[in-house]
């Protein structure tokens, strides 16, 4: 499980990176930093960084919101391209992983546009809406419990305001949604997940096969 697109050759994703990749120095060392981590595979890849950044940019978002924040390389990605006023909400239950986060945040310089609440995703969510009501956020990034997935949509989709955006990792799982022996509790939850998206009437919706699987959901 490496930080990088699945199904791109490994010279091929080199080149791709030499061609696109404008990381700065602390999220180089975040993601060298990283790799000592346990579990590393679940940074996202720096293409998909670049990717957020550039969606993020295309949108305008200013108001964003993030589910699984590991050691805050994706965060970090959309914060250094947020407006001054801009913010992101970032949602982990982990300690040590998010204090690495904001170590470099800070290293970064953009510690203040970032808030992070550590607790069950679910129940910062509810809290958002209880807080803000519906539709006061542009850009949503769901990368956490794959069990959950379907449950994060929602309260995404309800935060988010009408034309603004959910982006959802992890949804080629691996390879696994198609291997007929894979019968675990996370491959069933993403291949269920990608069903309803494909249905949802509520959303305009791609899947980008970048990282492991990036689905792209617009709201209606
Ligand atoms: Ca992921």
């Amino acid at each position: 499980m490496s930080a990088k697109t699945l199904f791109l050759p490994e010279r091929l994703h080199d080149y791709l990176l030499e061609c696109t990749l404008r990381e700065t120095p602390v999220q180089r060392a975040l993601r060298a930093a990283t790799r000592k981590v346990p579990r590393a595979g679940m940074q996202i890849a720096p293409e998909q960084g670049s990717l957020l950044q550039f969606l993020v940019r295309l949108s305008g978002a200013r108001r964003c919101l993030e589910i699984g924040t590991y050691t805050g390389y994706s965060a970090l990605a959309v914060a250094l391209v947020l407006p001054p006023q801009g913010r992101i909400v970032c949602c982990d239950v982990s300690e040590p992983w998010t204090a690495i986060a904001q170590r470099y945040w800070k290293l970064a310089k953009v510690d203040r546009k970032i808030e992070l609440r550590l607790a069950p995703a679910l129940e910062t969510l509810d809290a958002l809406l209880a807080e803000s009501g519906a539709g006061r956020f542009d850009f949503a990034f769901v990368d956490a419990d794959k069990k959950n997935y379907q449950s994060y949509f929602e309260r995404c989709l309800r935060l988010v305001r009408r034309g603004g955006l959910i982006a959802v990792d992890n949804t080629l799982w691996y390879g696994r949604v198609v291997d007929r022996r894979a019968k675990d509790a996370d491959t069933r939850a993403i291949r269920a997940f990608n069903r309803r998206l494909a249905r949802d009437r509520r959303i305009a919706m791609a899947m980008v096969p970048i990282g492991d699987g990036l689905s792209l959901a617009m709201k209606r």
